[in-house]
């Protein structure tokens, strides 16, 4: 088992801290562990950002900000497969896509980089002899809180935009990933020119590190990626201190296909991200398919001939299609809905269990695809995280659009259609927002990510994502 330490206030730190161990779900043994921090921990921290913000030219010179993003990006880059084998024995998925996870933060971190350099306020001429001067500012110390299933472009999505913007940041990664999260950020903080203390990275569990970031005084904004109750709560927990938090929560999302879209694509764009990538386990993951009803029977044929026979094995082993999923509490989750499709739906294909496996301790889960669903069935209506798929059909396109918006999410949907009239209907009506029109889970650095509904406040990466870890002041200059 690899040991590592969190980095607090300039320091690598685990002594005197209890353990927390990391288990690979592909075969239920310890990989990593990581010290068990407690709320004691995160004062030391924020202090120490504090001082760093205080003391050094981190949030007045974006170059320096720039450059030393612009190590870091040429150092993950010499490391993604160290990174991506970490991060497939941490997280379960196949390495492949642990490669394109780690390999893509480099994209990610130059373009932030630049952004650092590009950003600025406005002015306007208010009289004769009067200038207001509207800049941008950091704000101050941030926390950002991620999740397993993408730790690492979830954290760097956070991270890379609230440090160009000249912030301090402590990270909580989450503990199920934190081993490879504190790499990540090992290559960061030995970069030339970084002020000690304006990054931490603060591993434990969420009940006390994650909440006493959200609690402690001194942090100004969290930027939080996970599951809707846990965002609620954070929420709440930061009024008294009334910090501004952005919150990227989970989805339920609609993938619409009309009877004139490429059927070849839009059935293995599908099965690629509800099955097998991350095991279903995204938060964007098209979980629930609208096709009209005159080519429904035709894709789900097809998409029972996706699923037969996918190998589910570790994500080490080039020959699996699906890795494991991440936790055990997860896994049993997406079982529980599994058993509740076949007592209330009709299980169209898959959902049996995997073969040749020890289940008491490989996370390993089948496809199932489940048809005949109630549109208020906990099965349509919450977010599963796993490789499961409801089928409803739709007559006419107002009512598309109206089952695509019956859940209480909106992060993101997929339409495919050769129509562009149908397509600019049905992607102006679905309330989330990601749509992507005849593809799916496609991300750009560029481009602007976030929730309708209850799938967020806020967005995360383009501009927008930059300028979220900012405040704007207004500077009045008045010579009459
Ligand atoms: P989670 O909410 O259980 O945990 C997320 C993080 O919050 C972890 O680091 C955890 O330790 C921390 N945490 C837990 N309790 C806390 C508390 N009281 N105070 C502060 N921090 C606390 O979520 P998860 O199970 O890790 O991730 C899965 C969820 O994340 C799914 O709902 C998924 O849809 C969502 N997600 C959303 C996006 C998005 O961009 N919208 C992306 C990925 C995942």
């Amino acid at each position: 088992m690899r040991k590592h330490a969190a980095y607090v206030a300039g320091e690598w730190v685990d002594a005197g801290i209890g353990c927390n161990a990391i288990i690979d779900p592909a075969s239920g043994k310890a990989v990593s562990g990581v010290p068990a921090m407690a709320s004691r921990h995160v004062d030391a921290a924020v202090q120490a950002a504090r001082r760093a913000l205080a003391r050094s030219r981190w949030a007045s010179d974006a170059r320096l900000r720039a450059d030393v993003m612009l190590r870091w990006a040429e150092r993950i880059e010499r490391n993604v497969d160290a990174l991506a084998r970490q991060l497939t024995l941490e997280n379960g998925k196949l390495l492949s896509e642990a490669q394109f996870e780690i390999g893509n933060q480099v994209n990610v971190i130059r373009f932030n980089a630049g952004l650092a350099r590009a950003l600025s306020g406005h002015s306007h001429s208010l009289g004769p002899k009067v200038m207001g001067v509207v800049a941008r500012e950091p704000m101050g110390v941030v926390a950002v809180i991620s999740p397993w299933n993408w730790p690492i472009s979830l954290l760097v999505r956070d991270l890379a935009p609230a440090l160009a913007a000249g912030n301090a940041v402590l990270s909580k990664p989450a503990s199920q990933t934190a081993g490879v999260s504190v790499e990540l950020l090992r290559l960061l903080v030995e970069c030339d020119g970084l002020p000690e203390g304006v990054v931490g990275m603060l591993t434990g569990a969420g009940g006390s590190v994650g909440q006493a970031l959200v609690e402690h005084p001194g942090i100004d904004m969290i930027a939080f990626t996970g599951d809707g109750s846990t965002g609620k709560g954070i929420a709440r927990d930061a009024a008294p201190t009334v910090k501004k938090v952005a919150l990227e929560l989970g989805g339920k999302s609609p993938f619409v296909v009309c009877a004139d879209a490429d059927m070849d694509k839009a059935v293995s764009t599908l099965a690629r991200f509800i099955f097998l990538t991350t095991c279903g386990q995204i938060c964007t993951a098209p979980s629930r398919l609208l096709v009209e009803s005159s080519v429904e029977k035709a894709v789900c044929g097809r998409l029972a001939e996706a699923i037969d026979g996918i190998k589910v094995g570790p994500g080490l082993d080039p020959a699996s299609q699906m890795g494991a999923i991440t936790t055990r509490g997860q896994y049993e989750k997406i079982l529980g809905f599994i058993e509740l499709g076949k007592k209330e739906a009709v299980l169209m294909a898959g959902g049996e269990p995997v073969a040749g496996v020890d289940h008491d301790q490989c996370n390993f889960i089948a496809p199932a695809i489940f048809t005949d669903v109630d549109p208020q069935s906990p099965l349509v209506q919450e977010e599963i995280f796993g490789p499961v798929l409801t089928v409803q059909s739709f007559a006419s396109d107002e009512e598309a659009v109206q089952l695509a918006n019956d859940t209480p999410f909106g992060l993101a949907a997929g339409v495919f259609t050769r129509n562009l009239d149908r397509a600019w209907f049905l992607s102006r009506g679905i309330k989330a927002g990601t749509v992507w029109v005849n593809n799916y889970n496609r991300f750009y650095a560029e481009t602007e990510v976030g929730g309708y509904k209850e799938s967020g406040v806020g967005r995360m990466a383009g501009f927008d994502g930059l300028h979220e870890f900012t405040q704007t002041k207004h500077i009045n200059f008045d010579s009459t």
